[in-house]
């Protein structure tokens, strides 16, 4: 089993995303956990009203030393939060091997499918740190040396979906988190086109119909149709 844990100031936001489908049955199936860890509970103010909508949460940002737009993510709360799902007591404490702590960023390195293989073949436990504002305190990744990724070249409003991206993406990878009919597209290969009834689709005065190798029967033939089509 791999357990996953989030580090977010909106422990709500995937919510049904993960209630749902696969991931809710392999959450049930114990292949996977999610745990969700609200970032401002880790907050040193956490009793004091912070931001009138912030009620009894505290900060967890600040301005950036130096100036310049926006806010950090403050370094503490997220020693804090990652210090105690390590349960790090002192300081002396180790990070475990089967522990992966992961940041995200638009410039970090490229998650693709070799890296969800190879972290799910490795760790037991990931981290995930989802950023917000302006990013996150950059000693947090070099205290827990924290892997920097990106989910693509593009600039998203938080780490969160980058997680759920991580999270989909790994669980694919762990042994009977995929049912029969849902199996591993590494093994069948990649951007086949599907078909499925009826064998004529008709749109503006044109039919559109299924190729001819699928109705065929033939198996061989089929499965050669296939590979070639395979990205
Ligand atoms: N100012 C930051 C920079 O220059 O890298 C971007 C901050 S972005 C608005 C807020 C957070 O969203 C980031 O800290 C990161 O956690 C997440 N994020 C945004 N785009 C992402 C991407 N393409 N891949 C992974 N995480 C991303």
């Amino acid at each position: 089993m791999i357990t996953f844990h989030i580090i977010t100031i909106f422990p709500h936001i995937l919510d049904s995303y993960l209630s749902e489908s696969i991931l809710k049955r392999a959450q049930k199936n114990k292949l996977i956990k999610v745990k969700i860890y609200d970032l401002r509970k880790f907050s040193k103010d956490k009793h004091k009203k912070a931001r009138p909508t912030e009620q009894s949460f505290g900060r967890v940002d600040a301005k950036p030393y130096g100036g310049g737009p926006g806010m950090v993510m403050q370094a503490e709360p997220l020693i804090k939060a990652v210090a105690s799902i390590l349960k790090i007591k002192n300081q002396k404490s180790k990070i475990k091997n089967k522990t992966k702590i992961i940041l995200f960023s638009p410039v970090g390195k490229q998650f693709d499918s070799a890296s969800s293989r190879s972290f799910a073949k490795k760790y037991k436990d990931i981290i995930l740190i989802a950023g917000r504002y302006e990013g996150i305190d950059a000693r947090v990744k070099k205290i827990f040396k924290a892997e920097e990724v990106s989910i693509g070249p593009y600039v998203l409003m938080g780490g969160e979906l980058p997680a759920m991206v991580l999270i989909d993406s790994i669980s694919r990878q762990v042994k009977g988190v995929l049912g029969s009919e849902e199996s591993l597209e590494d093994e069948r290969g990649l951007g086949i086109p599907a078909y499925t009834r009826p064998e004529t689709v008709r749109y503006k005065d044109k039919n559109y119909k299924v190729p001819k190798v699928l109705l065929s029967g033939d198996h061989k033939k089929i499965e050669e149709w296939r590979k070639g089509q395979s990205k």
